[in-house]
């Protein structure tokens, strides 16, 4: 998404060799307006596709994922970061270690919010190594729900994460996808 990657390229900050700083816009900061055309872009991509759900994890893959759930017509559920590792059987758990926090955080969402019958699409602001993502997914498919693909803002594909979905047969739809990080630059996959 060219609008996305010109954000990108203006307003990053390539931390390291492995981290991008994208607070002016996505992850502290929001832009509205390129919110709206990401999840337009999403929309786009997934509009034949029955989605009846979208899932993702707070808090920065809310925002992308609104705009996606009001371009299509469907309802956005946000699995919540849990403290406490006590089970509750009225929520699925999934356990995900952060990336760039370095700690495992329990994921919960209610079960009155995500059914069987659910055709649902996992939504997250990056893709690194994917602990997030499958986190998400895990919840799916404790659900027993339809998986119908994940939608991917900026996608980091020098680490494991994407390959490792696409490998299990996911479908993977990055609005951006980041081939290498140096400090002061970002290169985009095909550049
Ligand atoms: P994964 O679970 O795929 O390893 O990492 C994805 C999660 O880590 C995302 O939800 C995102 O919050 C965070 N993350 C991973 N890499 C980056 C990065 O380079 N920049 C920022 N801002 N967040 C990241």
């Amino acid at each position: 998404m060219q609008l996305l990657k010109e954000k990108i390229r203006q307003e990053g900050k390539a931390l390291s060799s492995e981290i991008l700083k994208v607070d002016s816009f996505l992850n502290h900061q929001i832009d509205p307006e390129l919110m709206q055309e990401i999840g337009q872009e999403f929309a786009r991509r997934f509009t034949n596709d029955g989605i009846t759900r979208i899932l993702t994890i707070e808090s920065s893959g809310i925002a992308p994922s609104v705009m996606a759930g009001l371009a299509l017509g469907v309802p956005v559920v946000f699995a919540r970061k849990r403290k406490s590792l006590t089970l509750q059987e009225d929520f699925y758990e999934a356990k995900v270690h952060s990336f760039t926090k370095q700690q495992t955080n329990t994921i919960v969402v209610s079960k009155a919010h995500l059914v069987a019958t659910d055709k649902v699409l996992v939504i997250d602001d990056f893709l690194a190594n994917g602990q997030a993502a499958e986190g998400l997914i895990d919840i799916v498919q404790q659900a027993e729900a339809t998986l119908a693909g994940v939608g991917i803002v900026i996608e980091k594909s020098f680490q494991e994460g994407g390959d490792r979905l696409r490998r299990k047969g996911i479908r993977v739809e990055s609005l951006a996808s980041v081939a290498a990080l140096a400090e002061g630059k970002v290169t985009f996959a095909g550049e």
